[in-house]
């Protein structure tokens, strides 16, 4: 599933809806962006378009950054944003997903929107597209809920395949090109320590290698099954055992310290540990929450010194 490639937002449908719920019932907002994971991450084939037929096991997490959303009273999004690695114009997604809101909706306002990251650029976890679905979410709060979930998925689909995920959040299976999503039960609360190498990782580049690796190279495939089973018991053991990510032998090849960051993770103690989506970044899960505190402290304390995150998973009845 290659992230989909940049539309332009103004050669998509507009829906124009009453007067009444044109204007704004909020003028300022402020909205989390949550970051993701991928218990399981398969690629069942490649569909004649080129996109990524996958199977992800997908959970959201604490850790997130923050969009502040003003509302301006003539058209134009004007977007600040704290990471200097980031456009603020079109570029960003969080400025297309205003700008597909307001046009889409004919709406005659504009936006400045303020976005403070947390969740490193370019690591498997979704950054960008949560960016968006926090930004599109939040509009839609602003406006009185004119879209629908489904019209607001859809839309999010437009700007990337993981952006309707992100609006649904929690643990879910995504299927599809990412646009075929079941909500999932909550998996068991645990902690997770994010651990990301310097490097980034080039999502377009991680899917072509892997199309070139799958023709010579036998893949393990994850047991989507036996996680789906492990999920519903509620079987924290079982989920721990079957994490595993197709991608992950070709980012390696890639940035080769993932193998020792994960080596280093069991050795302190992680019951599970797997690179999310395309990597760099790896993750332990923890029962112990001392074990996973006493993990990022030798993280931190080493030479290398790989930025780490502790966090834990979201659930789509946290309201936070
Ligand atoms: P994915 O797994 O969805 O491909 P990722 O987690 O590996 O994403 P992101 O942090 O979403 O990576 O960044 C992917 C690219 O998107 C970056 O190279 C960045 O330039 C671009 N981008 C555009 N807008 C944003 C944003 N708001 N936050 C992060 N990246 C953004």
């Amino acid at each position: 599933m290659l992230a989909k490639q940049a539309v332009s937002v103004y050669n998509l449908p507009r829906k124009h809806f009453k007067e009444p719920s044109m204007n704004p019932k909020i003028q300022e907002h402020t909205v989390y962006a949550y970051a993701k994971i991928n218990l399981s991450l398969d690629i069942l084939g490649v569909r004649p378009d080129g996109y990524h037929e996958v199977q992800m096991l997908m959970q959201s997490l604490t850790l997130h950054d923050t969009v502040t959303l003003k509302i301006r009273q003539t058209p134009g999004i004007f977007l600040t944003c704290g990471e200097s690695s980031l456009p603020s114009d079109s570029r960003n997604l969080a400025y297309r997903a205003a700008a597909l809101f307001f046009h889409t909706y004919a709406l005659p306002y504009g936006a400045e929107l303020c976005l403070e990251k947390k969740i490193p650029v370019a690591a498997g976890l979704a950054g960008g597209s949560s960016d968006a679905a926090a930004v599109l979410r939040g509009l839609n709060e602003m406006f009185g809920g004119v879209a629908s979930e489904t019209e607001l998925s859809s839309l999010g689909a437009n700007l990337g395949a993981d952006v309707p995920y992100c609006l649904l959040l929690g643990t879910a299976l995504s299927e599809g090109i990412g646009e075929r999503l079941t909500p999932l039960p909550p998996a068991p609360d645990c902690c997770c320590l994010l651990v990301k190498p310097a490097a980034g990782a080039s999502t377009k580049q991680i899917y072509t290698e892997y199309d070139a690796l799958a023709k010579t190279t036998e893949i393990t495939h994850p047991d989507t099954q036996g996680l789906l089973s492990a999920l519903s018991a509620g079987d924290y053991r079982g989920l721990t055992s079957r994490l595993c990510n197709v991608l992950e032998p070709v980012t390696v090849h890639l940035v080769p310290e993932i193998t020792t960051l994960k080596e280093t993770l069991r050795s302190l103690g992680a019951d599970g540990v797997l690179m999310s989506g395309s990597g760099p970044t790896v993750f332990g899960l923890f029962s112990s929450e001392t074990a996973a505190k006493n993990a990022e402290a030798y993280f931190l304390r080493s030479e290398y010194a790989p930025r780490t995150f502790l966090t834990r998973f979201y659930r789509r009845e946290d309201n936070i």
